[in-house]
């Protein structure tokens, strides 16, 4: 058994903390949470019930009052909001548009931590997000922050939505993820950094395979 039984990979938006903690976490036999399907939930039910984005309070009141069940595969995850199915739904621009000003909501972010180290209490875990190893689980046994150059992260991003990296494409995508990066990084609530003890992979011209084999020996050596 591994002494191992906690870790948090964080980074920035289509580091591959997804592709990367989905495949750790099946080799170990570990459970997986993406942490970002939570804040996009809270923000897709925002939106269908036209919840200002400015009003804190009613985001938090809102993102206490929803149900997520987030189930995961080798596949990817299945995602419940009040018992229905909203997976289709989450990488909509509109909720991509608007993830990182809900997710900047100190109150939202105390509901969904709660739960995020509820499922961590129930046994070994892979998670993912931007604040795991420095805020909801800063005891990890171990911390990966996974950092890749915003035109890789573009083009890995828009091969996965559209299956194109043709340049324009690529471009757009890339305006948006930086958007998005200087919002979680800037913001007062758990910004998105690298925690003080965590071990930093640049992924630039590595596949899932290589930085997991990386991960994976990180976890050999703690064992
Ligand atoms: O990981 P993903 O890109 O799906 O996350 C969507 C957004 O959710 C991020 O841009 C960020 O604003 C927020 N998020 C967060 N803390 C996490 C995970 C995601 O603030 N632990």
């Amino acid at each position: 058994m591994p002494k191992v039984s906690i870790i948090a990979i964080d980074g920035p938006a289509a580091s591959g903390k997804t592709v990367v903690g989905r495949l750790l976490s099946s080799q170990l036999g570990f459970q997986f949470l993406d942490t970002g399907l939570m804040y996009r939930a809270v923000t897709l039910v925002a939106i269908q019930q036209s919840t200002p984005l400015s009003n804190d309070a009613a985001l938090t009141t809102l993102a206490a009052k929803t149900q997520i069940a987030i189930t995961d595969t080798p596949d990817g995850a299945r995602v419940l909001v009040n018992n229905h199915d909203v997976t289709g739904s989450l990488r909509d621009p509109e909720v991509e548009a608007a993830v990182s000003r809900t997710s900047a909501v100190a109150g939202v972010r105390a509901v969904l931590v709660a739960k995020q180290r509820e499922m961590a209490a129930a046994g070994s875990i892979v998670m993912a997000g931007r604040d795991i190893g420095t805020v909801v689980l800063a005891d990890a046994d171990i911390k990966v922050y996974l950092e890749a150059s915003a035109e890789e992260r573009a083009k890995r991003r828009g091969l996965e939505k559209s299956g194109t990296d043709d340049k324009e494409s690529v471009g757009a995508v890339q305006k948006d993820l930086e958007a998005r990066d200087k919002q979680d990084s800037q913001r007062a609530s758990s910004p998105l950094r690298p925690a003080d003890d965590a071990h930093i992979i640049q992924t630039d011209g590595l596949s899932i395979e290589q930085v997991v084999a990386k991960i994976a020996q990180l976890v050999a050596a703690r064992s």
